[in-house]
């Protein structure tokens, strides 16, 4: 059994609930124990592995806070939403360290001084 985080809700245990309807590809979502109570549910997904990966990342890391490049740096070349008073744009750091943005240095011109990750590209439908 996969690993998967406590419900980011209540706290309590969560586990794989698997569909798999005869004759077609089986889908799985996580879902919360506590029904009664809390009911959080995770949206389906192809793969045990994808589900959980989705539902283990949403815990604790909130989309929306932005990280201190004074706490931590995100991966050279990883693609990140950063901010420079006052704009926000996507940007990524150099393998030296540099922050660019397609294609040109930026640390020349402005001061990053957060960023957070990209959010998930949205699924294909069907
Ligand atoms: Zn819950």
């Amino acid at each position: 059994m996969p690993e998967l985080k406590p419900c980011p809700f209540c706290g309590g245990e969560a586990r794989i609930i698997v569909s798999h309807p005869a004759g077609a590809y089986p889908s799985y979502y996580v879902a919360c124990s506590n029904i009664k109570d809390c009911g959080a549910k995770f949206e389906w997904y192809d793969t045990e592995a994808e589900v959980v990966a989705a539902w283990n990342r949403r815990e604790g890391a909130s989309m929306n806070e932005w990280i201190s490049v004074e706490d931590r740096l995100p991966s050279p070349g990883e693609r990140v939403i950063a901010a420079w008073f006052p704009m926000t744009g996507e940007a990524y750091l150099s393998q030296s360290g540099k922050w660019c943005r397609s294609g040109y240095i930026m640390d020349t011109v402005y001061t990053i001084t957060h960023w957070m990750p990209l959010p998930e590209p949205p699924r294909k439908e069907g």
